[in-house]
């Protein structure tokens, strides 16, 4: 996609804006955003179902703009997988084949093989009202792969399933995706979707894009302060601060050392204290965030390093962690924690290391070198 636009209501609504985006051959991309933010307008600008208001789209080095969704071979699973009722699963898969006038000896062969790979074999000779929502969606999947088409588009296809059958499916449909090895885009508003089958996500918000990296890399490095809220379960905690010389002051509740921040975000710290060019170009108003996972708790205030004060508000038991919601000045802070031996109301500090501390500037773009 190169510089595509999409708007709506004769251009109130700006369903997509400027999107730059290329999808390498045989590459799983998902498009992670929330309700609303263009992610099915894109896949249906790329499957040639809505026409862009400006900008081009390419197929190889082949503008497709015009192309109609048949002449650019994609296919397309949604969220409600219609499948013929009154066709069994056979005649369901056979049906696209059909259409396209593949003979029937190819057409057993493929469908053999397509039913052997989604684990189906058993189901061919049944109607769609008689199978699971699993084995439906598996029928839909199936219905898709056999056209071999050049490029498969899947819009929340797992969001009609059960929280297990969807970890599953999600399992499921990552190993057939690498098998085939068939160029995927895949959209979700489920993070943990999208960054267990990722190669690479994009996340949208407001019809723009605000971050194109590899799973590990959107939460190692969250590139906009948005990105950092949405990321992460419970997202990062983001703290307003002002500079002031060498620290940056958090409201009330303390001040951290800019110096080792700065120095840890690529900033030479020594030239951000003295005011030289990096500093000039540091705003004074900053966010600082800091991931649950990366807070700690102390009874005691620490002889050095940050620390903030503040009160235990409520303690959540998961299981898998705890996660302690501590009151600093008017807000709450999360801390995830294995064990937590802290109540409801007590005095603790609440400490982290230079290093896991992330900046963002007034723009909430990532101060970095
Ligand atoms: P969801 O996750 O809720 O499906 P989404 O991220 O897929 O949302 P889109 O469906 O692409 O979002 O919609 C993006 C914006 O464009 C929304 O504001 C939507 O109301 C608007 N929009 C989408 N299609 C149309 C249309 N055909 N006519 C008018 N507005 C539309």
């Amino acid at each position: 996609m190169d510089g595509v636009s999409k708007y709506f209501d004769g251009g109130e609504t700006v369903a997509n804006s400027r999107l730059d985006l290329e999808v390498d051959d045989g590459e799983f991309l998902v498009i992670l955003g929330p309700s609303g933010c263009g992610k099915t307008t894109a896949l249906r600008l790329v499957a040639g179902l809505e026409d862009p208001s400006e900008g081009d789209i390419y197929f190889d080095d082949e503008r497709v703009n015009r192309w109609s969704p048949s002449e650019r071979n994609v296919a397309m699973v949604f969220q409600n997988y219609a499948l013929y009722p009154h066709m069994s699963v056979r005649e369901n898969i056979a049906y696209p084949l059909k259409v396209r006038g593949i003979p029937p000896d190819e057409r057993d062969r493929r469908i053999e093989e397509v039913t052997e790979l989604l684990h189906i074999e058993g189901q061919i000779g049944k109607r769609p009202a008689a199978l699971s929502g699993g084995q439906r969606q598996r029928v839909a999947l199936a219905r898709a792969i056999v056209r071999e088409p050049s490029v498969f588009l899947l819009d929340e296809p797992l969001s009609n399933l059960d929280a297990k059958l969807r970890q599953e499916m999600r399992s499921e449909l990552k190993r057939l995706q690498d098998e085939l090895g068939i160029t995927t885009i895949y959209v979700t508003h489920n993070q943990e979707e999208a960054m267990s089958m990722a190669d690479t996500v994009v996340v949208m918000n407001r019809g723009t894009i605000q971050q194109i990296s590899p799973p590990e890399e959107l939460y190692s490095r969250p590139r906009t302060e948005w990105v950092a809220r949405f990321i992460g379960s419970p997202p990062m905690n983001l703290f307003e601060g002002r500079r002031r010389n060498g620290s940056i002051a958090i409201g009330e509740a303390g001040t951290v050392d800019l110096e080792g921040v700065a120095g840890i975000q690529g900033i030479d710290a020594a030239s951000a204290s003295a005011s030289t060019s990096t500093s000039a170009s540091l705003s004074d108003d900053l966010s600082l965030g800091i991931r649950p996972e990366d807070l700690f708790l102390s009874s005691e205030r620490p002889t050095s390093g940050n620390a903030l004060e503040g009160t235990v508000d409520t303690v959540e038991p998961l299981g898998e962690y705890t996660l302690v919601n501590v009151a600093v000045d008017d807000r709450l802070v999360k801390v995830k924690v294995g064990d937590a031996d802290v109540t409801r109301g007590e005095e603790v500090w609440v400490t982290f290391d230079d290093e896991d501390a992330y900046l963002y500037d007034e723009n909430g773009e990532l101060v970095t070198q």
